[in-house]
């Protein structure tokens, strides 16, 4: 991928127009560009906000090389992209970024848990299922409790059993619907982290303070960034990060979600090859968000500061909790981030609030 950078003026596609698009667009053309949306949705809330969106199926090939054509880089808003759509775009001259390494590596968790033991940033032991039969052996191997996790596919929770006795397997196998999957041993953990890190075509990488995540029913409701953490701890985690993005020769931000474990050590739960919810403090907590880290590092600028200036509380409001809106517009210490959806389904994610909780 070249390195040299990409003039204001220039035009960037991303596909998915959610809201992870929708504020990458925005930080986009804060920098001068101009940015075009692909997502089957007609006015989705990343169309909403950018110049223009191409409406059709993220595998439609019509539609994928007019993207290539119309931009000088894309990039995406998730990682679920079919691998013949990257391809695709790579074939039409666009800088692509991440590239497919990244996104096939992200989309199994077999070969992502593989590819972290051998890049040096450890998971919990796991073993690759495809039948009752072998999720038997697994059960014996890994001990219980354990979750088993679908190996594609899966995000907030979803496509995810407990295993807590032998009895459970056939259960447990039928609840992810008998799809090749993987067990992994049950991770003891104190406490959720993240860390949200950048890299660019030429090596150079821009790590941001570790957050702390809470999840309810397997979604993620708060992060506090920066997180308590000691020194050796951080510098753990930017060990972690580093080598990740070294492994996949990676260009972009991406998330990689961490469990502390009672002794200090750092396991990787998974990786994330975007811009990513628990990086949404970096908004009001330094002077270079996330999203336009991202954009950075695709279009060849130098990255950003990533150092915090401020201590921030991001909530995630789903569904009727958009509802609040009105308190929370009148709160001085908020900072409310809305997506521009029409509909509050149940769980939907809606918006976020960034609250400043005092200097970093
Ligand atoms: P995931 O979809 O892999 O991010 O998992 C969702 C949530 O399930 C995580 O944020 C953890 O709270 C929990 N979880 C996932 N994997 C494990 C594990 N191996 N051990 C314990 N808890 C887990």
């Amino acid at each position: 991928m070249p390195t040299s950078p990409l003039p204001p003026g220039s035009t960037l596609g991303i596909l998915g127009g959610g809201q992870l698009g929708r504020m990458l667009s925005q930080a986009a053309s804060r920098l001068g560009f101009d940015v075009v949306i692909l997502d089957p949705e007609a006015g989705s809330p990343a169309g909403r906000v950018s110049a223009r969106q191409i409406v059709a199926a993220y595998d439609d090939p019509e539609a994928l090389s007019e993207l290539g054509r119309s931009c000088d880089a894309v990039t995406f808003e998730f990682e679920n992209v079919p691998a013949a759509s990257v391809e695709r775009l790579a074939g039409s001259g666009a800088r692509v970024a991440p590239g497919p390494l990244a996104l096939s590596t992200a989309q199994d968790r077999v070969v992502e848990k593989t590819f972290l033991n051998d890049a040096g940033a450890p998971t919990v032991a796991f073993a690759s299922v495809d039948t009752v039969e072998d999720l038997k052996a697994a059960v014996q191997t890994l001990g219980l409790p354990a979750l088993l996790k679908t190996r594609r596919d899966g995000y907030d929770g979803k496509g995810q059993a407990w295993i807590r006795s032998p009895e459970d397997v056939e259960t447990a196998f039928a609840a992810i619907g008998g799809r090749p999957a993987i067990l992994e041993a049950a991770a003891d953990f104190v406490r959720e982290l993240s860390v949200i890190a950048a890299r660019r075509a030429d090596g150079e990488i821009a790590v941001y303070p570790l957050g702390e995540n809470s999840h309810a029913g397997g979604v993620l409701r708060t992060t506090i960034a920066p997180a308590t953490a000691s020194a050796g701890t951080q510098a753990r985690a930017h060990e972690i990060a580093s080598a990740i993005l070294n492994g996949l020769d990676y260009v972009g931000v991406i998330g990689v979600e961490l469990f502390e474990l009672a002794d200090g050590t750092l396991l990787v739960n998974e990786i994330a090859p975007r811009v990513h919810n628990t990086g949404h403090w970096t908004q009001d907590g330094c002077v270079c968000d996330q999203f336009e880290q991202h954009v950075r590092a695709v279009v060849g600028w130098p990255l950003g500061p990533t150092a915090a200036h401020a201590r921030i509380e991001m909530t995630n409001l789903l569904g009727d909790e958009i509802e609040q809106w009105p308190a929370l517009a009148a709160a001085p210490d908020v900072r409310l981030h809305l997506y521009g959806k029409a509909e509050a389904r149940a769980g939907r994610k809606m918006a976020h609030v960034n609250r400043v909780m005092g200097p970093a």
